[in-house]
């Protein structure tokens, strides 16, 4: 069964970038550009996985990470942090509000997929041709 993630990110362009990487190794991604509707995305769909932005407007991504664990069809979702290089403790903090792992930016599109994988406990793909 093909595994779904669900992105929750405000910027297009990571959002373009972390897309095209997860569909070319066959996974099938939604986006949600901001906690709220990311977090009525995750309660409709039920994703494999959630990668959460922190710096989003309005809700930051401890506070949609906390809200999503506060769901229980969600409590065992693997929800990967993404946050800058360059903000420190943003990693302590984002596992304190219930993230499984994090990732930093800028995406690495060399590694970003296998490190999504890893985090959540898949086995490791290589990309799809075509
Ligand atoms: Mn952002």
């Amino acid at each position: 069964m093909t595994r779904r993630v669900l992105l929750i990110e405000d910027n297009e362009q990571n959002r373009y970038l972390a897309t095209f990487l997860l569909e070319r190794h066959g996974y099938r991604v939604s986006a949600a550009p901001d906690g709220a509707a990311g977090l009525v995305a995750a309660t409709a769909e039920l994703p494999d996985d959630i990668l959460l932005d922190i710096q989003l407007p309005a809700m930051d991504g401890y506070a949609v990470a906390r809200a999503l664990r506060s769901v229980p069809a969600l409590a065992q979702t693997p929800i990967i942090a993404v946050t800058s290089y360059a903000m420190v403790g943003d990693r302590e903090r984002s596992l304190e509000a219930g993230c499984t792992g994090y990732i930093e930016k800028p995406i690495d599109p060399e590694h970003f997929v296998h490190t999504v994988e890893r985090l959540s406990g898949w086995p490791r793909t290589e990309p799809q041709a075509g």
